[in-house]
């Protein structure tokens, strides 16, 4: 299928394997969820994790065992035993309508399917992922696995043009700009998903939340580099320091074991 392609599948095996090194996909749902990444020069194909292996862990994830997808979620490359992923609508149905995407994670996190069953609203408790759920996120109203073309497209009606939809009793779906956006977004989710659960603990589902005032208030400032202090050291070492290190230490620790294309 090319190289470009055998890039993909390895980008898009470390992004499955850190659902599993981040705890979004452990224990029970060790087998469950996945990261779709459209090819970028074939806008019209996805890569995605299968089902059928020997060993069924998001942990174990080669490239080669990869699938290839057309965006109506047929498999079109990929081991010969393997078939796509049973939810693969969700990733066929949202990387054909929403053009803008280029990454798709689907995951069960414990404390966002909890939430959702409590039928308590997502608000911003801590300052990772408060944008994700500063506006309610879109719920698709079912617990049901998204198998069938009709499924899939409900759930890209309810997601709109929102970057992520919760699902009812059974988990997540995240839009991203690359599997890192989406993957790290998830976890971001999932962190306010636990922040949330602890309030609704401690003082009922009319808890407080970070207001709207602080949060304008962390958003609307100068770029660090604008500070005096900061200004002539990051114009000598060319700006802001990248903020992708986080990624590429779990990257680090996932691809020991890894076969490269
Ligand atoms: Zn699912």
């Amino acid at each position: 299928m090319g190289r470009e392609i055998d890039e993909v599948k390895y980008e898009v095996a470390i992004a499955t394997r850190i659902l599993a090194a981040t705890g979004l996909a452990t224990g029970v749902t060790a087998g469950l969820g996945h990261v779709s990444m459209r090819v970028p020069n074939q806008p019209d194909k996805f890569v995605v994790k299968g089902r059928g292996y020997e060993i069924d862990s998001l942990g174990e994830m080669q490239y080669y065992d990869m699938i290839v997808c057309d965006l109506e979620g047929y498999k079109i490359d990929g081991p010969a035993r393997s078939t796509q992923c049973s939810e693969v609508k969700i990733h066929a149905c949202i990387l054909r309508e929403r053009p803008d995407v280029m990454s798709v994670v689907h995951v069960h996190p414990r404390n966002v399917v909890l939430m959702t069953v409590l039928e308590e609203t997502l608000v911003p408790m801590c300052q990772e992922g408060a944008d994700l759920v500063r506006t309610p996120l879109p719920l698709y109203p079912h617990t049901k696995t998204v198998w069938s073309e009709e499924e899939g497209m409900e759930l890209v009606r309810t997601l709109g043009d929102a970057k992520a939809v919760l699902m009812q009793g059974h988990g997540a779906t995240m839009t991203g700009r690359s599997p890192s956006d989406a993957v790290i977004s998830m976890l971001q989710l999932e962190e306010q998903a636990r922040m949330n659960r602890w309030a609704v603990a401690a003082k009922g589902s009319d808890h407080k939340r970070i207001s709207d005032a602080y949060l304008d208030e962390a958003t609307n400032r100068p770029r660090q580099d604008e500070y005096p202090h900061f200004k002539e050291l990051m114009r000598r070492i060319g700006g802001n320091p990248p903020r992708n290190g986080v990624w590429n230490s779990y990257r680090k620790q996932v691809s020991a074991d890894m076969v490269k294309p």
